[in-house]
């Protein structure tokens, strides 16, 4: 049988670090990362034949859980009709109409391959768009990994010494303005685009405070500049409309990835028709993909979204809430300082009693470095969290209740064990 340790030690001689993503080295909590053999609903199996509960579910990327019968079934079947033209389909117009019809405010959408292309891409427009310079924006977001966006990032990106990476040019990043999650900044008439997650779900999950992104919309309205959310994570996720219809604040540019890509590569971006048609071949951005509105992906995103109506949303917070509710009481219960703030199917999990409301107060609660032991207890309990503290839980649709029991005993105990 191969074994984690033996995959990842020939995975580290030809791959840097053994992975092609970094936080899934598990440098942040320790020991060999489980290779996955397949996953199954809520569930994944490593090689070793293992199983785990698990909350990762690629980043938010699985909403219905893994290998979801539907959307194997629509790639499959998109896959015997040709996997890449070059050319339009009728899926691509078809999963263009789906996303614009959801999102309030939304005329225009253009596809790409993943979120980071997105952001990137939407960035490009809104200077293009303005005919200005700056971008603004916060400490713990992430939006992906092109240069501009890479200061102050969260994520992983949160764990290298100097919270940005080298590579980057002092003119890449000449730019980009850095602000306080959940304060509204001073904006002047150079800020082409003001960029944040709605909800901050890569420093931890942090809320936005009341009123910060009605206070976004407004400062953006005083000085001109475009607003954009980066719903990658949020988007379809925290309801049918993704934030701007759980916040009621309508920005003027939206990226999107995960979810609408049901596990394969996919991104969007999308915004006001007068905006987005200054992209080529209409206007004078350039953008452009040899994969994007790819077959397969766009099988499964439809496939997806269709399954999320009200009703899935309904059951998704229902599964969010009993997880939360769960994880407070176990944790709480073995003497633990803990906070696990919500925001519907979103969740998060700091330790410590000071309150996290933004990128300082989260890296006073990871570096108390109680949850690298937390996780480390709740895999030998076979619960899969991100191997990171600034990373949300995504339970799926496919979390059952007695999955979330489980995973609310093994807190208990993993709880008792470092308390
Ligand atoms: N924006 C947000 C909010 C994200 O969470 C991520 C990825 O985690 C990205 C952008 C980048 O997306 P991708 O990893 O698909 O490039």
């Amino acid at each position: 049988m191969t074994t984690n340790d033996e995959l990842f030690a020939r995975g580290q001689a030809v791959i840097p670090g053994g992975v092609n993503s970094p936080v899934r080295a598990f440098g942040s909590v320790g020991g060999t990362p489980y290779f996955v053999a397949r996953g199954e609903g809520a569930h994944v199996v490593d090689v070793e034949g293992r199983r785990y509960v698990d909350y990762v579910q690629s980043y938010g990327a699985s909403i219905l859980g893994h290998a979801h019968p539907a959307v194997v079934a629509a790639v499959q079947a998109a896959a015997a009709e040709g996997s890449t033209f070059g050319a339009p389909t009728e899926r691509e117009v078809l999963l263009a109409e789906e996303l614009v019809a959801r999102v309030p405010g939304m005329e225009m959408v253009r596809l790409v391959s993943s979120g980071t292309e997105a952001t990137m891409s939407a960035i490009r427009l809104a200077r293009g768009a303005t005919g200005r310079r700056t971008i603004v924006k916060f400490a713990g977001n992430y939006h992906g990994h092109a240069d501009a966006l890479l200061v102050a990032g969260g994520s992983s990106v949160a764990e290298q010494a100097t919270s940005d990476s080298a590579g980057v040019t002092s003119g890449a990043v000449a730019d980009t303005v850095v602000a306080p999650y959940n304060e509204v900044p001073p904006l002047d008439e150079d800020v082409a685009v003001v960029i944040v997650e709605p909800v901050a779900a890569n420093m931890g999950l942090v809320p936005p405070a009341d009123g910060f992104l009605q206070g976004l919309r407004d400062a953006c309205d005083a000085v001109g500049a475009l607003l954009m959310f980066d719903e990658v994570i949020t988007g379809f996720r925290l309801g049918v409309g993704g934030a701007t219809e759980r916040f009621g604040v309508a920005p003027d540019l939206w990226a999107f990835g995960k979810v609408i890509g049901g596990g394969l590569p996919v991104g969007a971006f999308g915004g006001r028709r007068d905006v987005m048609e200054r992209l080529a071949p209409l206007g004078p951005v350039y953008q452009a993909g040899t994969l994007s509105g790819n077959p397969l992906a766009t099988a499964a995103g439809l496939t997806v979204l269709r399954e999320l109506d009200a009703d899935a949303y309904e059951r998704l917070d229902g599964i969010a809430g009993r997880l939360a509710d769960g994880l407070t009481s176990a944790i709480g219960g073995a003497g633990l300082d803990v906070q696990v703030p919500r925001v519907g199917p979103l969740v998060g999990l700091f330790f410590g009693a000071d309150p996290v409301t933004d990128f300082v107060t989260a890296k006073v609660s990871a570096e108390t470095g109680t949850y690298r032991r937390f996780f480390r207890a709740m895999l030998d309990r076979g619960v899969a969290l991100a191997p990171g503290p600034y990373e949300a839980l995504f339970p799926s649709l496919a979390h059952t209740d007695e999955d979330v029991d489980r995973t609310v005993t093994a807190a208990a105990e993993a709880a008792t064990e470092i308390a």
